[in-house]
Parts: C-alpha cells; sequence; structure tokens
C-alpha cells in the first residue's frame, strides 16, 4: 500500500510522531480531511480533536489541541498547539481541565458569576482539548 510520510510536533514537546503512514483523518476550520499519499497541496488550520492515523498494524488516535497542517504529496507536517499519543496522556488533569471549563461556559450562560469575565472562545476551547484527550482514552463526556 502507497504510504505519506506524517510529522507532528508540538512547541513543549517537540516531535509528538512521525511514521510512514496509509492515511490521516483530521478536522479543520473547514471540516473533516482525509489525507492520502499523492494529496493536493494544501495549507489549514486544525480544531481541537481526535486525529485518526491508519498504518501499517491499524490505526492510532492522536489528541491535537489545534494548530496548523501543511500537505504536500509526499509530506503531512503538523504543527500542533499541543498533541499526546493515548500513553502521554494524564486522565486526572484532562479530566480536571474538563470540569474547569464546563464550570466556566456553565457560569458564562446562566449568568451566575462575573461572566463577563469569562472568555467564552477560550473556555470553549479547553473543554475541545479535554474532550478530545479523554476520548482518545476510551471516556466519553457529555
Ligand atoms: P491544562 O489546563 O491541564 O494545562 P490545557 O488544555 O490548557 O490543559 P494545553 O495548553 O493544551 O493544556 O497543553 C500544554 C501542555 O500540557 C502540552 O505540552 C500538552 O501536551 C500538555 N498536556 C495538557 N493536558 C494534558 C494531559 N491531560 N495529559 C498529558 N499532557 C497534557
Amino acid at each position: 500500500m502507497s504510504t505519506i510520510r506524517l510529522e507532528i510536533v508540538s512547541p513543549l514537546r517537540g516531535e509528538i510522531y512521525a511514521n510512514d503512514i496509509n492515511m490521516l483523518i483530521v478536522r479543520s476550520i473547514a471540516g473533516e480531511l482525509g489525507i492520502l499519499p499523492r494529496h493536493a497541496r494544501l495549507l489549514t488550520e486544525l480544531v481541537p480533536h481526535v486525529m485518526r492515523v491508519k498504518a501499517e498494524g491499524g490505526e492510532i488516535q492522536i489528541a491535537v489541541g489545534g494548530g496548523f497542517m501543511e500537505v504536500t504529496p509526499e509530506l503531512i507536517t503538523v504543527l500542533a498547539n499541543a498533541a499526546e499519543l493515548e500513553d502521554a496522556i494524564d486522565v486526572e488533569r484532562a479530566k480536571a481541565a474538563y470540569k474547569r471549563a464546563s464550570d466556566r461556559i456553565a457560569a458564562y450562560q446562566s449568568h451566575s458569576k462575573d461572566y463577563g469575565e469569562i472568555d467564552i472562545r477560550r473556555a470553549e476551547n479547553a473543554l475541545a482539548r479535554a474532550k478530545a484527550r479523554l476520548a482518545v482514552k476510551g471516556i466519553k463526556v457529555d
């Protein structure tokens, strides 16, 4: 089966993943994208989500906290704000982040606290990052 190189890096952890893969499924700001070998050139922004990598040996999932993806026919480069393979994910930390973000969103929606101080986009992004991390660990929330 033909392959395309995938390299995922993040500012804090450097190289997260590098491999010759068969297919990558990601969520960009424009929607879900499937990238196969010899894909057309593309530069797009990614939202926080669970990235699916199909390679020899099966499929793996990677939690991605948003970032940018550049595709050429031979190489996919993901510059992730943060990215973790399953083994690197701290479930308790993700659960705590999830609770913090959902409490902030609830306060904003009910106008119960100093909701004017809450950055709702930031809270929604934090929630999406936590959900992606928990999903990679097989934990569904909501
Ligand atoms: P927190 O509020 O717990 O810091 P966050 O979503 O704000 O979560 P990020 O800014 O996305 O965290 O990531 C900062 C760094 O911490 C990155 O290197 C990321 O890989 C790492 N990280 C964040 N949450 C986890 C987690 N639950 N398990 C492992 N690494 C994590």
